[in-house]
């Protein structure tokens, strides 16, 4: 549900928190991403990665450059994967060679949107970065964007980090929330994405839910960043959709195995009610139905039931002499989940089929 395609190469990039970790190494990374060839290189690695990893759709950050967006869509398309994408809108806060130009950056958005949407399998998501590399100008209009373009997507991030919080506060005093300067620009609605959702409360998961918007969350990220932990409890209590997502590169691998395990540990640890044990059939359902129906994209893929499009994976329980002891002693349907979420990686993954 939300991932970072140019940020391939720089999974593992070690950092104090968010706001260095992007300074220090995402945007000198992302810079690369206005050279056409360079694109595809790395867009190419990106589909070859997640299809090793099962991963058959995703939710994905291009950069502020169209053509990363171009590149993108070409891999997906000779592929023939349901992909969503867009150009990262930040006219703000950001260095020389990835900041975009208000006007320029929403007429670019409005020709992607043309040139892309529907287009197959493809979908084009309005993408600003997050509201603290955007002016007001631009989130309206993004907001604009997204209402007269109904069925594209909205995709960026919230309430990731304490020191984020903070900023969006100062930037955005009129706002009663982070999620609510969202709102303000008109970019809570059916098939809004937000990374992260963790420094919320109970008025944040309900304007969420009430607009429609999601959750996509990012375990290995939020770990890895030390940016706090998803409260499930909180969600499920107001009734917040959300799905899980690897947010590569701040999240530390593409394996929806290690993504699981890794949320099982967040509900462990980080609730208002301590010691949450999510049940294995639940995360695997935020991995696959679950974010299909969050994204909007419920009896197209996401199950095994007739009609829907034939996106699947063939998966191999006795890969490795553990799991194999392991499954083969499994009692029922949970344990079985279990052990591979707690034991699962590429190797499990024997065939993906798409379409
Ligand atoms: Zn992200």
């Amino acid at each position: 549900m939300h991932v970072h395609y140019p940020q391939t190469d720089i999974i593992g990039a070690p950092a104090d928190g968010l706001l260095p970790w992007l300074e220090n190494y995402t945007f000198p990374a992302e810079t690369r991403f206005a050279q056409p060839a360079y694109a595809a290189e790395v867009a190419n690695v990106f589909f070859s990665e997640l299809l090793r990893h099962g991963v058959t759709t995703a939710l994905a950050f291009a950069t502020t450059h169209p053509a990363s967006v171009d590149a993108f869509f070409q891999g997906a398309q000779k592929r023939g994967l349901r992909m969503i994408s867009g150009k990262v809108l930040q006219d703000r806060h950001s260095p020389d060679g990835l900041r975009d130009e208000t006007e320029q950056s929403l007429i670019d958005s409005e020709t992607l949107i043309q040139r892309w949407h529907g287009q197959g399998r493809l979908g084009y998501a309005i993408t600003p970065r997050f509201a603290p590399t955007s002016t007001d100008a631009q989130l309206r209009g993004a907001g604009e964007l997204a209402a007269r373009n109904p069925d594209t997507w909205i995709h960026s991030h919230v309430a990731e980090n304490r020191d984020e919080v903070r900023w969006v506060r100062e930037l955005f005093p009129q706002a009663r929330s982070y999620v609510d300067v969202y709102r303000g620009f008109g970019l809570l609605r059916e098939r809004a994405v937000y990374a992260h959702c963790i420094h919320l409360d109970d008025a944040d998961r309900a304007l969420m839910r009430d607009t429609g918007a999601v959750a996509a969350v990012s375990p290995t990220s939020n770990l890895f960043l030390g940016s706090g932990f998803f409260d499930y409890e909180g969600a499920e209590r107001i009734g917040m959709r959300h799905g899980l997502a690897s947010d590569v590169g701040g999240g530390t691998s593409f394996s929806p195995f290690h993504t699981m395990l890794a949320a099982y540990y967040v509900g462990r640890e980080g609730q208002t009610k301590p010691g949450l044990s999510l049940a294995p059939s639940r995360l695997w359902w935020h991995h696959t139905g679950g974010a299909a129906r969050a994204l909007g994209l419920q009896g197209v893929i996401g199950t095994l039931q007739a009609g829907t499009e034939a996106d699947f994976v063939l998966l191999n329980p006795k890969a490795t002499p553990l799991l194999a002891r392991k499954t083969e002693r499994a009692q029922n349907l949970e344990e079985l989940l279990f052990a591979l979420i707690v034991l699962g990686d590429d190797r499990v993954v024997d065939q993906v089929c798409i379409a």
